[in-house]
């Protein structure tokens, strides 16, 4: 259908909307989507359009409207004069018009689309893939319900979205205001679409691209998963839900929404156990967030500013804690065992404690800069930041331990999620942290003003052994006489050339003045790979000096650097070698199987 043939939907009989999106894509492989809102009955002089840039869940400004192209206005056939009045912001003179009844104003604009993450949008000639915060403006001034027309291209192309589609109205949909369209991706093309049961809610399952997943095992598994967290929270609140998985070469990552969510996965990740495990984890993680963020919300994501950063210090519970229990609900479930579980959590302890930045950025610090800092990472952020979904989780951690001890196993974190949702996730009403701590100290039943003031708002070691010791646990590390001389840089081979990427602050290296981009080349004037590096220091001792050759801005270099004692770079959590029948009693109750399984 060309654009001269377009039939308004909006002058059907049958609905008269004020709002009315219509998405074409007749030239997929071009990536651009078009674009044609129509607005009927408009009445005021100056009709303000504004793009998202950034969408919920993702906190970082992408500035979507750098994607936008050959955007016009009219009325009838009448050409309306418009200008930009910010990056994101148009603004078209709606006063010549002559106010009929059922004058309506047509902006046509083009996006272009060839980003495949989860929030971004993807167009070429296999599917097209878009969220609503990256392709429809929010009319200023204007809250109603909005319809979305998407016309595919081919006619074998169905068009998958949680949004509730109208009855006799091909491909039209139906969002109750802009944060449910933002909230709800459009998935068009030739994917797999699965339709299963859990707990009387009917659901989806969508896949595009190739790959080596297999909806006969996955979908039981999500089945479970879903049946676990809705345990947890005492139901499922919601009649639809929609999971959508991109396949891709090496794509990880989701966005949760409250009705569905993104996943994005490596097309061959799921046949080895551990790899499967991680999908898992992705799943649970994303389903978990349909109440942890989008209905238990932070008062400062309560109302979305779309033209900015909305800041606040609570993401290490909002995605941290989510983290945590993005490991515990795939057990629970049965996907994967007690070890697997424990081998996740020593990972974690691994990631931490060597990451320098853990002692220089508070958790709340993490939350509150997550827009310029976790989202934009540069060589310096392993020295001076702390990701808050992996600090967050381990902090999660420590509370249901706490939490568990005191209470013998009959309360745990899961209260605090229960009441979270019951307080605030139920009526929608955001929380601050003071609320947040309150909820946590009231099933904790004790003051815990000093543990958040170490663990959450300081940068205090996280105490894994205090703990974990009530659970018959402990950490080790790979400390022994084996152990590889400290330098402090990390290196990775480009194009057959080693290029160092990390500088430990403090470290021997960074004293003796390597710096990120250094390229590697000699080691006491023998050659050097990124893959021989650590065998190489093993002739050396603490204490020894080395001279390190490297091209530091073009320049050849050689520098002498006296390596330190080994720092661990590896964590697990083992069983303490005589656990008292306390110990294993709160073990069994925590984890629901005996200590001497592993
Ligand atoms: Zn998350």
């Amino acid at each position: 259908m060309t654009e001269a043939t377009l039939t308004h939907p909006g002058q059907q009989p049958g609905i008269t909307p004020a709002i009315h999106y219509q998405v074409t894509m007749p030239q997929p492989e071009s990536h651009l989507f078009e674009v044609t809102l129509y607005l009927k009955d408009y009445i005021l002089p100056i009709l303000d359009l504004k793009l998202p840039v950034w969408t919920p869940g993702s906190y970082l400004v992408r500035e979507y409207a750098k994607h936008l192209q050959d955007f016009s206005a009219q009325s009838g056939e009448e050409l309306l004069p418009w200008r930009k009045l910010g990056k994101n912001h148009w603004q078209i003179e709606t006063f010549a018009l002559d106010k009929k009844p059922d004058s309506t104003i047509e902006v046509r604009y083009r996006m272009f689309a060839a980003e495949l993450s989860v929030r971004t949008n993807h167009l070429d000639a296999t599917h097209g893939y878009f969220n609503g915060a990256a392709l429809f403006f929010r009319i200023l001034g204007v809250e109603q319900p909005i319809y979305v027309t998407i016309m595919p291209p081919h006619p074998e192309w169905r068009v998958t979205t949680p949004l509730p589609a109208l009855p006799e109205q091909p491909n039209t949909f139906l969002a109750s205001d802009y944060d449910t369209l933002v909230d709800s991706p459009f998935e068009i093309g030739c994917h797999q679409l699965y339709q299963f049961a859990a707990l009387g809610k009917s659901h989806e399952l969508a896949i595009w691209g190739q790959g080596n997943a297999d909806p006969t095992r996955m979908i039981p598994d999500i089945q479970k998963i879903i049946q676990v967290e809705a345990e947890l929270f005492g139901g499922l609140p919601y009649d639809r839900y929609l999971f959508l998985l991109h396949l891709s070469s090496q794509g990880n990552g989701g966005l949760e929404h409250k009705y569905a969510c993104s996943l994005n996965y490596p097309r061959f990740g799921f046949r080895a156990q551990d790899k499967y495990g991680r999908f898992m984890q992705l799943v649970a993680h994303e389903f978990f967030h349909l109440w942890n963020v989008k209905r238990i919300r932070p008062q400062a994501l309560e109302v979305f500013d779309y033209d900015q950063e909305n800041y606040t210090a609570s993401l290490w519970f909002s995605e941290g804690t989510t983290s945590y229990y993005d490991l515990v609900i795939p057990f629970r479930a049965g996907i994967y065992d007690v070890k697997f579980f424990l081998n996740g959590l020593g990972k974690e302890i691994t990631r931490l404690q060597t990451t320098p930045g853990r002692r220089v950025q508070p958790l709340s610090e993490s939350s509150f800069d997550a827009w310029i800092k976790l989202y934009r990472p540069d060589a310096n952020s392993g020295n001076s930041q702390i990701s808050y979904y992996l600090k967050g989780e381990l902090v999660s951690l420590l509370l249901d331990l706490l939490i568990r001890e005191r209470h013998g196993n009959a309360c745990s974190l899961d209260n605090v999620m229960l009441t979270m949702w019951q307080q605030f996730g139920q009526a929608e009403i955001g929380f601050t942290p003071e609320q947040l701590l309150d909820v946590i100290e009231s099933v904790a039943g004790m003051n815990l003003a000093d543990f958040f003031k170490l663990y959450i708002y300081g940068t205090e070691e996280l105490p894994f052994d205090q703990y974990l010791e009530p659970f018959g646990l402990r950490v080790v590390s790979d400390l022994d006489e084996e152990s590889v001389p400290h330098l402090g840089i990390k290196v990775q081979a480009e194009n057959g050339r080693e290029f160092i990427k990390f500088v430990e602050a403090g470290a021997p290296a960074s004293a003796a003045g390597i710096d990120p981009g250094d390229e590697l080349l000699a080691i006491d004037g023998i050659r050097v790979t990124a893959q021989q590096l650590s065998d190489r220091l093993k002739d050396y001792q603490p204490g020894d000096t080395i001279q390190m050759a490297v091209f530091h801005q073009d320049e050849l270099r050689y520098l002498p650097i006296t390596l330190s004692a080994p720092s661990p770079s590896r964590y697990q959590v083992v069983p303490l070698e005589q656990a008292s029948s306390v110990q294993q009693q709160n073990f069994a109750g925590w984890l629901g199987v005996s200590l001497t399984t592993i």
